[in-house]
């Protein structure tokens, strides 16, 4: 078969202590899934189905990179979550059998452009210009679950030009990742190589053009990234 185009390169992550990649298929993002931040976002502490939406595979940023400023926002925020990658999939997966599927953990940033996801939530439209952008998905190296072990809890700490934004434990998720990957399953097949980023806790905010945000989980790999000037 010959490509009219050169097809795009496989999205990928690094893998802790290995010089393998992980080829990533799609990015599957969890929303309100700490009440105390959907609380900072003006809603109620219930337990909901989680809301479900994806980012595109080419939206990664690598651990030290820097994403430019985008375009079509001015208030551009960071949240940092925990990102689980699968390394076996399936329609239907029971709880009890999520963990199993799990090839391992990484640190994410879920970049949203807050103005027009404030737009999007008070018109009915859809969230994709607010989540699923160029740039959108920073994600740390994947530590192996053999390595790391399940993770169910531990602190996660977000850091903006060194100061703390964000400290919580992954143990507040509302959905947990076994929970999560079970819902997943009964609405999409799942696949080696999608990833999930299981939502932010409270303390999201903005960043600027200069900004270093550091996001730290423990026993995962830390991230770093910077924000540059803007696009376009
Ligand atoms: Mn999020």
């Amino acid at each position: 078969m010959t490509f009219a185009l050169t097809p795009p390169q496989q999205a990928y992550l690094d893998i802790t202590g290995s010089d393998e990649k992980f080829p990533v298929r799609r990015i599957y993002c969890v929303g309100k899934n700490y009440v105390a931040h959907v609380i900072e976002m003006g809603g109620e502490a219930d337990r909901d189905p989680p809301v479900i939406f994806q980012k595109p595979n080419d939206s990664i940023v690598r651990n030290g990179g820097e994403i430019p400023y985008p375009v079509f926002t001015e208030n551009f925020h960071y949240e940092g979550e925990l990102v689980v990658a699968l390394k076996s999939g399936g329609y239907n997966i029971p709880v009890a059998q999520a963990a199993g599927h799990i090839f391992g953990y990484a640190v994410g940033l879920d970049m949203t452009r807050r103005d027009h996801q404030a737009n999007a939530l008070a018109n009915g439209l859809p969230w994709e210009v607010t989540k699923a952008f160029d740039q959108s998905a920073p994600i740390g190296p994947l530590t192996r679950i053999e390595d790391s072990g399940e993770l169910t809890s531990g602190a996660i700490r977000l850091s903006v030009n060194g100061q703390v934004r964000q400290d919580a434990d992954i143990n507040l998720m509302i959905w947990k990742t076994n929970e999560i990957i079970a819902r997943l399953s009964q609405l999409y097949r799942l696949h080696p190589g999608d990833v999930i980023m299981t939502g932010t806790p409270a303390g999201v905010g903005a960043v600027v053009s200069g900004d270093v945000i550091d996001l730290h989980v423990d026993g995962l790999h830390d991230l770093r990234v910077s924000i540059g000037a803007r696009a376009g």
